[in-house]
């Protein structure tokens, strides 16, 4: 699509804004929306109608797609605001790029990017008083499609619809999980859907996720489905593992999300020097690890949480908890992580993206 169609997007104000009514200090995370949505449909073969409008429901066939056969796609991207009150994205290109992957895997349209960066910078400013300053305070920012094509046969839809929504985010911070390694259940196979971001991929994850919870783990490793001896990811983010001082992850796969964090996280880390391997990094590395002293750290990647510490693991009903570090290296990458995304220090990587 041209940049003239998607610059002519039609604005429907809300009449008034409820900001007044959120307590930014106390918002669960993904709770809370703000005033004004964008929404594009697809339809006769293309992109029509870019609008902005007062957030709120909309009407669905019951027959749509999306219902029956899980057409669905998504993204989780944050939106900053810096001291001289300017908006910044973090990659923006990179998820724009990762969520027409998942339209392809998943046989939906591609959303131009041109249509998706201006619906998105177009929202952002109409909505920038929700976006608070300081370390910490983002807008976090999920755009979506989902099949709205009518009918009750197993095909892909010819009718879609494009959103973004916003949420304001304090930092989120899952405390320090205990994870359970999954030795039967998987996110994720060869030939699968695992590395597209979409609904399918989540649904079945929460059942083996309650099992663990009943067992009092909040999270689970995934291991590769074949052999349950690789450690791929954990929960809904990627994973690293400190061995000594080096940090480990696997190599991203059919199995595996392309993780912005993760891929952010290796670049970081190879500029300060930390030893870094990309490779398989097996279950029974873990099990000898905290047996000789060498396993320091785990921990999770994702937009949402940045990093998410992990304090111990259970296998084979064995459970294992790591050692206190003084010296954590996931919270010293973090740190360096979010002052770049918050402009509180200078990006040498030209990461952030000016809205
Ligand atoms: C979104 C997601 C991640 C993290 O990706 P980021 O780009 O870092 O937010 C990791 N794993 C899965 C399964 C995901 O859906």
């Amino acid at each position: 699509m041209s940049t003239t169609q998607a610059s002519k997007i039609e604005i429907i104000k809300a009449p008034n804004t409820k900001i007044n009514e959120v307590d930014f200090e106390n918002i669960s995370f993904g709770s809370v929306f703000t005033d004004h949505l964008f929404e594009c449909d697809f339809k006769d073969g293309e992109w029509q109608n870019p609008t902005i409008k007062p957030y709120a429901p909309f009407l669905m066939d019951p027959s749509s797609r999306v219902f029956h056969y899980g057409q669905t796609i998504f993204e989780g991207m944050k939106a900053y605001k810096d001291e001289n009150d300017a908006i910044w994205l973090f990659r923006p290109d990179e998820n724009i790029k990762r969520f027409n992957s998942s339209a392809v895997r998943m046989a939906m349209p591609e959303v131009p990017e041109s249509l998706f960066t201006e619906g998105l910078n177009q929202l952002l400013k109409l909505d920038e008083a929700w976006i608070q300053k300081g370390l910490g305070n983002t807008l976090y920012i999920r755009p979506f499609m989902i099949a709205t094509g009518f009918g009750v046969v197993a095909n892909p839809s010819d009718e879609y619809k494009f959103m973004i929504i916003l949420s304001p985010a304090k930092a989120y911070y899952s405390g320090e999980v205990k994870v359970l390694i999954a030795e039967h259940y998987s996110r994720a196979a060869n030939g699968g859907i695992g590395a597209a971001k979409t609904g399918g991929n989540y649904a079945g994850q929460f059942y083996p996720t309650d099992l663990a919870n009943k067992e009092g783990y909040q999270q689970i490793i995934w291991t590769d489905d074949a052999t349950h001896t690789k450690l791929e990811e954990a929960g809904t983010m990627n994973v690293f593992f400190r061995i000594n001082d080096t940090l480990l992850t696997a190599p991203t796969s059919e199995r595996i999300l392309d993780g912005i964090t993760r891929k952010s996280l290796i670049d970081m880390a190879k500029r300060e020097g930390i030893d870094i391997e990309v490779r398989p990094v097996l279950v029974n590395e873990l099990i000898e690890g905290i047996k000789n002293g060498s396993l320091k750290e785990i921990f999770g990647a994702g937009t949402a949480a940045v990093i998410s510490p992990i304090k111990g693991f259970a296998y084979k009903d064995e459970y294992f908890e790591l050692p206190k570090v003084k010296d954590s290296i996931a919270l010293q990458l973090k740190d360096k992580l979010t002052n770049i995304q918050h402009k509180l220090a200078e990006d040498t990587f030209g990461w952030t993206v000016k809205v």
